[in-house]
């Protein structure tokens, strides 16, 4: 009789620096899938997922999966509701061999804090300890003992920026069918090391002080016999105790093997530390310094404004730079304003209007600018993702205007949302080519969607709560020292936690 495998999840990275807590508008604007709709899905992680396990005569069971755009933490009732239709669907499922999920890893609710290892333990709780539970993650994923204890398999994505979506989905599927074959006996150890910083050197692709880590982990993985090997950047917005990046080993029967790689792997991540802290510039210099270069684009990172990192998207500072020290140079600048974004619809295209701008979202990181301009487009802001984690979904501006003031056209938008490559801004028709500066909010992403049109990026030291330098933030979370808060900390040996091993013999 063909396995029959749970397939649900809750998908969202949280950040505790903002005001701005993720509602049940947040989820309704991503998607929230059942039934039919679940199964149906054939790209991203739930795509690679349905491939592998139809590929191996194992009937998918449609949970409840349900993601947002990152954003703050999820409200307390909006948490509450989502785990309980997903308990109730589990509870109504006749039978299930294996729960498969695809889980962020940095989910956080207002009642818990650790999100994902809140909901394994209720789904534990259900099914006992002789289904097997596999997830997969985000590598920017906050691993913690509790959410290692509810699972059997955790598999994060291996690309940063994440273009392997579908393969994890389909690595997660594979691990179930190997543990119900009796080919996997799943156990795993994590390995941390008290590093809390940004994404901007967290690339995948060589050279770098992750890659070089990530490099490791995979030449490992390939001659040796362990079943999986992930290095995790864990993301680092989240305000808890014992964050950490580090290696998550799954290893085939034997503990030992586990611990040893995740430890020897975490160290040289560590050993790396210093390589993953950022160049900034403030502003002003940014752009001083773009003018002297001749052409464009020059790419300004207002990474500490990243909607995908769970900022609202709402700075103005570089706005406020670009408009002091470059008034006549042509650039584009996204800022979230839903107020600006309905007066520029109200007024119309080909009008004059006068908006306070930005900062109202999430007051704590700066004031309004006033600006003069004229709306030159209006959209309702829908947009098709293309690729990475999102591929083939809808992305969800609301309604959005370009506000032109000069040459700086300024994309108004009534939501946050994720940056994957220029969406946003091809949905309306914005020449990227044809820009002096653009100011990008992220702090990866950029690197693969201005490829080759280029000509400089400066990754930007503004306020916000998704910094470049983390030591912009009061971290009240954590207890023990860590890098790059004190440049000097050192460690006698990552932390280890393991996973229970238990009987999943079928
Ligand atoms: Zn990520």
């Amino acid at each position: 009789m063909a396995a029959r495998i749970g397939v649900g999840g809750i998908f969202i990275e949280c950040n505790h620096f903002t005001s701005q807590l993720a509602d049940r508008a947040a989820f309704e604007r991503s998607e929230r899938l059942c039934g039919g709709e679940l199964l149906a899905r054939n790209t991203g992680v739930l795509g690679g997922m349905m491939s592998v396990l139809r590929a191996n005569d194992c009937e998918p069971v449609p949970l409840l999966y349900a993601s947002a755009c990152p954003s703050g933490v999820v409200r307390e009732e909006v948490y509450d509701a989502l785990k309980n239709v997903l308990l109730e669907l589990l509870n109504n499922a006749v039978q299930l061999d294996g729960i498969l999920l695809c889980l962020h890893g940095a989910g956080a609710a207002i009642n818990a804090p650790d999100m994902e290892g809140d909901l394994t333990r209720a789904i534990r709780k259900r099914v006992g300890d002789e289904v097997p539970i596999v997830s997969t993650l985000d590598l920017h994923a906050h691993i913690t003992p509790e959410l290692l204890a509810h699972t059997d398999v955790l598999l994060a994505w291996e690309t940063y920026p994440h273009v392997d979506a579908f393969k994890t989905g389909e690595r997660g599927a594979q691990a179930m069918v190997d543990i119900l074959a009796g080919r996997l006996k799943p156990v795993m150890a994590m390995a941390k090391v008290p590093i809390i910083v940004s994404a901007i050197h967290g690339r995948t692709q060589q050279p770098g002080p992750f890659a070089d880590v990530m490099h490791e982990a995979k030449r490992l993985e390939d001659s040796g016999t362990l079943y999986s090997i992930n290095p995790i950047l864990v993301h680092p917005y989240l305000n808890l105790p014992d964050m950490g990046g580090g290696v998550l080993v799954v290893a085939n029967e034997c503990k030992t093997d586990a611990v040893d790689a995740a430890k020897r792997l975490a160290w040289r991540y560590w050993e790396n530390r210093h390589e993953l802290q950022p160049e900034t510039l403030k502003p002003s210099e940014a752009v001083q310094r773009g003018l002297q270069i001749e052409g464009g684009p020059v790419l300004l990172i207002e990474t500490a404004d990243c909607c995908g990192g769970g900022a609202t998207g709402d700075s103005v500072h570089t706005l406020k730079a670009l408009l002091a020290e470059a008034p006549d140079q042509s650039a584009i600048v996204p800022v979230v304003d839903p107020a600006g974004a309905r007066r520029a619809h109200a007024v119309g295209v080909g009008q004059t209007i006068q908006l306070r701008l930005g900062h109202r979202l999430d007051p704590n990181w700066g004031d309004p600018v006033t600006v003069d301009g004229i709306v030159t487009r209006l959209s309702d802001g829908a947009f098709t993702y293309c690729g990475g984690i999102w591929d083939g979904r809808s992305g969800c501006m609301g309604p959005t205007a370009v506000v032109e003031v000069g040459p700086i056209q300024i994309v108004i938008s009534s939501n946050a949302t994720y940056d994957w490559m220029t969406e946003q801004f091809d949905l309306l028709r914005l020449d990227i080519t044809a820009c002096k500066f653009i100011v990008a909010k992220n702090p990866m992403n950029y690197q693969q969607a201005y490829t080759g049109s280029m000509k400089a990026a400066f990754v930007l030291d503004t306020p916000g709560p998704t910094p470049a330098n983390t030591n912009a933030l009061a971290y009240t979370g954590m207890t023990a020292d860590w890098f790059p808060k004190k440049t000097g900390v050192t460690i006698d040996e990552p932390t280890v936690f393991v996973s229970r091993q238990r009987d999943l013999t079928p």
